[in-house]
């Protein structure tokens, strides 16, 4: 036992506070170290530097090497699980595992009341039998934890506040940066501008518990494939905060098969390379919100449905939150952190499919009753109807009040038509036909859409209601030939694609080098 105080190491400077009889207790680490060598160590390659580089057995020089490139990131309890932060000083033992000081005085403790005498067993003197002892190479277990669980550091000293009010952009430059970006939804880019603005200004200045002003978390009506998702990441790029994107259909109850609801954190956690910090200041996108509302004519209980409302409410609301880092649900064997929401803006967005009924019900009802009495049918062509919805008509689809009353900004996305298909074509900066232009510019081939094949694109994906989702599936599928058959040759300087190409009763126009015009099928 002569070496064992080489073994332990612990996080600072400071002498441990365990009780030396307690130290006494712990196996010797060299001879713990040399019963696995015997078994386990020799047909692990990454054992060897180890004992090449250390002749003296002591495991120090590779422990430091490893914890000088992993500085930024907390050591977790390899016991409790939890990180360093809220254990205080940990013990590193040999194998590169940390312990926090209650597990290891828990652990002693333990061993002191059973009355073990782990010097003999290990010393294999009284227990012939033990020969051959396999100690469980815990060095296995602990190198197993991934990166993606491992949680960046807090940077005490004069922490710079993650978001600069210099720094963000106001309201109206916010708005022209999405008009780059995303085509239409004029409104929606407006509200989600005011709102964001709104928000991180209350961060920045951190003003939110002085003048306890409502979270802007937001609700996000638009049918599918109007520009949702792109809108809060085109915004969540411009604005450089982390944005983590859940789907609320894969969220259940904890205790159920899916996802715990603080997953959602962990994602927000995992897209801020774990930086706690830098997380409680990002954006949770929850999308498909519609799913989970409450089942009508159920006796069972609705797990993913009315408890999953109940369980985002106080993440929507601000608190302090156990997160899961790097898993998808608590259990024994993840590290849990504590995140507070009270600066993560929440967007929740749904097609609410049923939604225009509801309202559409409720108008009728309303304008064909009293005086002012209306023509019935007044609002059965009505496209926009979902602009009209209310707080009310949401609570009849099956959201429960205070789940709304957490989401005070609600706002619609137009269905697209004809028109801004055809400017999401072309329009925006990393429009799909630029994207192409410049691949096939790259073979010196000039690449042009005449506006009849625009306009046949557009119908096209308009059949197929899935929004501007449609537009790439179609393209991709006449472009694919086009690609295989331009580079053929070399002579090609110019295809112009036509609405008869797209529609299948004839050929892009093609342009040889030369100024030759012919036209014919690729
Ligand atoms: P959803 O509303 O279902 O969340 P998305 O935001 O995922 O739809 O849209 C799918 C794709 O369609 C986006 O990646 C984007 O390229 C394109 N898109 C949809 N709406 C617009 C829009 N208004 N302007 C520009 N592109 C859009």
């Amino acid at each position: 036992m002569s070496q064992q105080n080489d073994g332990f190491q612990t996080t600072d400077e400071k002498e441990t506070d365990l009780p030396d009889k307690s130290i006494d207790n712990i196996p010797d680490a060299e001879d713990n170290q040399e019963n696995q060598a015997g078994t386990n160590a020799d047909d692990d390659p990454k054992n060897e530097p180890t004992k090449d580089s250390v002749p003296d057995g002591s495991h120090k020089h590779v422990h430091e090497k490893k914890d000088g490139h992993e500085d930024e990131y907390e050591q977790i309890c390899y016991i409790c699980r939890r990180p360093e932060s809220k254990t205080g000083r940990m013990i590193k033992i040999p194998n590169s595992i940390t312990i926090c000081v209650d597990c290891m005085q828990k652990a002693f403790d333990t061993m002191d009341s059973v009355g073990m005498d782990y010097d003999s067993i290990l010393k294999n003197s009284e227990f012939p039998g033990l020969g051959n002892i396999n100690m469980v190479d815990l060095s296995n277990l602990q190198e197993s934890v991934p990166q993606r669980q491992k949680l960046k550091k807090k940077k005490e000293e004069n922490p710079k506040p993650v978001v600069d009010i210099k720094k963000i952009p106001s309201p109206h430059k916010l708005k022209a940066q999405l008009d780059d970006y995303v085509i239409g939804q004029e409104r929606a880019k407006k509200v989600i501008s005011v709102a964001v603005y709104n928000h991180y200004k209350r961060v920045a200045t951190n003003t939110m518990d002085e003048i306890e002003i409502e979270k802007s978390n937001m609700l996000m009506i638009g049918p599918t494939g109007s520009g949702k998702t792109y809108l809060v990441k085109t915004l969540a790029r411009l604005l450089d905060v982390p944005l983590a994107m859940a789907d609320a259909t894969s969220l259940t109850e904890a205790g159920y098969i899916g996802d715990d609801i603080e997953s959602v954190l962990s994602k927000l956690l995992a897209a801020a390379d774990n930086d706690v910090q830098r997380a409680e200041s990002g954006i949770v996108l929850i999308d498909e919100i519609d799913k989970i509302a409450k089942k009508k004519n159920t006796t069972q209980r609705d797990v993913s449905g009315e408890s999953v409302q109940q369980g985002l409410l106080k993440m929507l609301e601000g608190g302090e939150i156990e997160v899961p880092v790097g898993a998808n649900s608590k259990n024994a064997m993840v590290p849990l952190v504590t995140m507070n929401t009270k600066n993560i803006l929440f967007i929740c967005s749904g097609a609410f499919p049923d939604l225009e009924e509801i309202i559409r019900e409720r108008l009728n009802k309303q304008s064909s009753m009293g005086f002012v009495a209306d023509l019935k049918d007044k609002y059965d062509d009505d496209v926009n109807i979902l602009q009209k919805v209310t707080l009310e008509d949401l609570r009849s689809f099956g959201m429960i009040p205070e789940f709304i009353g957490r989401l005070p900004i609600v706002y619609t996305l137009e269905s697209l038509n004809k028109d801004m298909l055809v400017r999401i074509l072309k329009e925006p900066k990393n429009a799909i036909l630029k994207q192409y232009q410049k691949l096939l510019a790259l073979d010196e081939v000039k690449l042009e859409f005449d506006e009849g094949a625009l306009e046949a694109i557009a119908e096209k994906a308009l059949e197929k209601k899935t929004g501007a989702r449609a537009l790439r599936a179609i393209i991709e599928d006449f472009m694919m030939d086009i690609m295989y058959e331009i580079p053929k040759d070399e002579n090609i300087g110019k295809v112009t694609i036509t609405r008869d190409y797209i529609e299948k009763r004839g050929g892009p126009l093609i342009d040889m080098r030369g100024y030759l015009q012919l036209e014919g099928r690729v």
